[in-house]
């Protein structure tokens, strides 16, 4: 959308605020820089780039962060994309990870968390352990944060579809680090969202603040003393960003601005253009004319204190009917080279087996649309593996592997559901793309058939 669409008061305050830097940031604001964040689950981030056939250059904040400095690559219908070797992303957007820093075995929440950008960044980050819960308010964005996860090999996350009002209620105090990366005006996307550009309004930009204070008063109640809490938002309003970071500290004595370390592109608060403390200089802001990426806004607060000792563990129990799980460990046992998931067994009331971090007694009567990593199905008395359970292997974890290079035809035909000639042994194959996971197919009768689920094929 051309800069003489956007809102005139929008341009106008930039114009006043920005003096003689809002020339440069109007032009890069209807830039479109394309990041790729490449995903360490699927190895090392230097073979990883070896691999992509588009000329990149490196997000200087964020190692795992790559901008492309070609149009059109197709990067999206890319079988690296499907095999969850990088999320595309917009490479301001990548400090969320940096900044709040999950650690392996840490309990991190994403508050808001579709389509799964941060999400599936923080899970990377984390190495699958310990307990990420990604909570999305919105039903229908809460499938695309599944398919997101799945497809980025995550092991370790679930995925709820409720509000923060209800998540606080039931879970005061339980995480080392969360993350509200709010509903904002947005007009850091305003040369790819036309909705964000007509809606955009003096009027809009105080909704937002208010809607953003109510999250963040829940998000307070969420973080465990010595945890922390990350506000990011993709606008520049400081009505909302500044505005919403001073009433936070002024309503919370427990919680204070964390220093953000010196990450290059990243400059500090404005208090001056809402006439809010000079303590608001510590937060950051990436400007789309300094660096790649149409900018962000990010707040780390700190919550004082110490955590109490009788926090809950990861769950290691398991809720599998003894026949079930002598199926599932029979089936697994088929097909895979390593040993099955035992940990955290859980079936749900579809007969779908999951890998679930967090007791059940802990989320009983939340709205969960996947209470873990979803591994296999009990239907008529069989095991079916499930889509997810591929996309977290490696080659070497199975018996039977059909490795594919990338420019075979084959991977196409994979991808459309469809079958070919194979004569090899008869059960469930690992398909990979160059080693990377695709899914399951299923050899039988000289035949190797895609079990590529039908709702994502091409
Ligand atoms: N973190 C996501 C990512 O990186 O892909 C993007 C999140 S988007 C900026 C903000 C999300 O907040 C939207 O998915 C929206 O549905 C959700 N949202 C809207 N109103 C909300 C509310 N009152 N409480 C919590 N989340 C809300």
């Amino acid at each position: 959308m051309p800069t003489t669409a956007w809102p005139p008061d929008f341009i106008s305050r930039m114009t006043i605020w920005l003096a003689d830097e809002a020339e440069a940031f109007l032009d890069a604001l209807a830039r479109r820089d394309v990041g790729l964040r490449l995903n360490p689950l699927r190895g090392d981030l230097e073979a990883l780039q070896a691999r992509l056939p588009w000329r990149v250059a490196p997000v200087p904040w964020c190692p795992e962060g790559l901008w492309l400095q070609e149009d059109e690559a197709a990067v999206g219908a890319h079988p690296y994309h499907t095999a969850g070797v990088y999320y595309i992303q917009d490479p301001s957007a990548m400090a969320a990870g940096v900044l709040l820093d999950p650690q392996p075995g840490e309990w991190v929440l994403d508050l808001a968390a579709a389509p799964g950008g941060k999400a599936t960044h923080l899970a990377a980050r984390m190495a699958n352990q310990g307990v990420l819960i990604a909570n999305e308010v919105n039903r229908r964005r809460t499938s695309v944060l599944a398919m997101n996860l799945e497809r980025m090999g995550v092991t370790h996350a679930m995925v709820f579809n409720e509000t923060p009002e209800r998540l606080a209620a039931r879970w005061g105090g339980l995480f080392d680090a969360v993350l509200v990366d709010a509903p904002c005006s947005g007009e850091g996307t305003f040369c790819r969202d036309s909705a964000a550009v007509r809606d955009w309004s003096l009027a809009t930009v105080q909704g937002n603040a208010h809607r953003q204070r109510g999250i963040m008063e829940q998000a307070a109640a969420l973080v465990r003393p010595g945890g922390r809490l990350l506000y990011g938002t993709c606008t520049f309003a400081p009505e909302e960003d500044e505005g919403v970071i001073a009433a936070f500290l002024d309503a919370h004595a427990d919680f204070e601005l964390a220093p953000l370390p010196a990450l290059p592109g990243l400059s500090g608060g404005r208090p001056e253009w809402i006439g809010a403390a000079e303590t608001l200089r510590g937060v950051g802001r990436f400007w789309p004319h300094t660096g790649p990426g149409h900018g962000h806004f990010y707040a780390l607060l700190h919550r004082l204190g110490q955590p109490p000792d009788d926090l809950p563990e990861r769950w290691t129990g398991t809720a599998l009917p003894g026949r079930i799980l002598q199926l599932y460990r029979r089936t697994l046992r088929e097909v895979l080279a390593v040993e099955a998931p035992e940990e955290g067994l859980y079936l749900d009331g579809n007969d779908d087996i999951y890998v679930t971090p967090l007791d059940p007694k802990l989320w009983a009567g939340l709205h969960v649309l996947r209470p873990g990593w979803w591994v296999a199905s009990q239907r008529h008395g069989k095991i079916n593996l499930n889509h997810a359970l591929a996309m977290a292997l490696h080659s070497t974890d199975v018996q039977q592997l059909c490795d594919l290079a990338v420019a075979d035809p084959l991977v196409e035909q994979f991808l459309r559901g469809s079958f070919w000639e194979d004569d090899g042994s008869a059960g469930f194959v690992l398909v990979t793309v160059d080693g990377f996971p695709l899914g399951w197919a299923k050899r039988g009768e000289g035949r190797l058939r895609s079990r590529y689920p039908v709702h994502l094929r091409r």
